[in-house]
């Protein structure tokens, strides 16, 4: 059993393999593919929420492999910037980088630092799925006042749990799953497929 991961993001396919491997061995017979690795290109997200993104990312991969897909839409949602970067995170991060978020709350005098992370996983049996299975998961937390540690990805050095007093890259990585907007998303998702396990194993049936 193969599924697409519908993502070119080495940081988020590293979490997935890692979560999928600490699910369950009944897991085992099955195989997560990135996109990237056949040959399929990112396709455009110009949806204001995560939630139509990740749909778009996941008919997309399902479309152009004929496989399963599973898609990751996420981001970090700041609130003295009125929730950006939000569904435009990985642009900014590209455009300004960690430093770039900190030297924009600096600027804006912002007291309050609060953030979280949110993630959107979609699952799709095949590009058109009438009934996508939608799974959400958040992280509550703080931008950090500087730049710390060295694990992870993206925004990881700037996001404080405050009830560890960590940044998620100071965190190891079975912290951060236990914690993160995508450790409880697979979760949730995971609990919505079980029911269909054994349809999902045998597609043509
Ligand atoms: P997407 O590929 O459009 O979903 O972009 C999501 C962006 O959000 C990524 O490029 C990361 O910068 C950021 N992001 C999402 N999840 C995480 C995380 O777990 N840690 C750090 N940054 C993240």
């Amino acid at each position: 059993m193969r599924w697409v991961l519908a993502s070119g993001n080495a940081g988020k396919a590293q979490e997935f393999m890692r979560l999928f491997r600490g699910f369950s061995t009944d897991w085992s017979s099955f195989d997560l593919v990135l996109q990237s690795s056949l040959g399929v290109e990112p396709t455009d997200e110009p949806f204001e929420t995560f939630v139509e993104n990740g749909l778009r990312k996941a008919r997309h991969a399902a479309q152009l492999t004929g496989l399963p897909a599973l898609a990751d839409d996420s981001g970090l949602v700041v609130h003295a910037l009125g929730g950006a970067p939000g569904v435009q995170s990985a642009r900014y991060l590209k455009d300004r980088g960690c430093q770039g978020l900190l030297d924009d709350l600096l600027s804006r005098r912002a007291t309050v630092r609060d953030a979280h992370f949110v993630c959107c996983l979609v699952f799709v049996r095949h590009a058109h799925d009438p009934d996508p299975v939608i799974a959400m998961g958040r992280w509550h937390g703080q931008v950090s006042d500087a730049i710390k540690g060295e694990q992870g990805f993206g925004y990881d050095p700037v996001f404080l749990d405050t009830e560890l007093g960590l940044t998620a890259a100071q965190m190891t990585p079975d912290q951060k799953d236990a914690r993160s907007h995508r450790g409880k998303a697979f979760a949730e998702l995971m609990n919505q497929l079980r029911a269909e396990k054994a349809f999902l194993l045998r597609p043509e049936a």
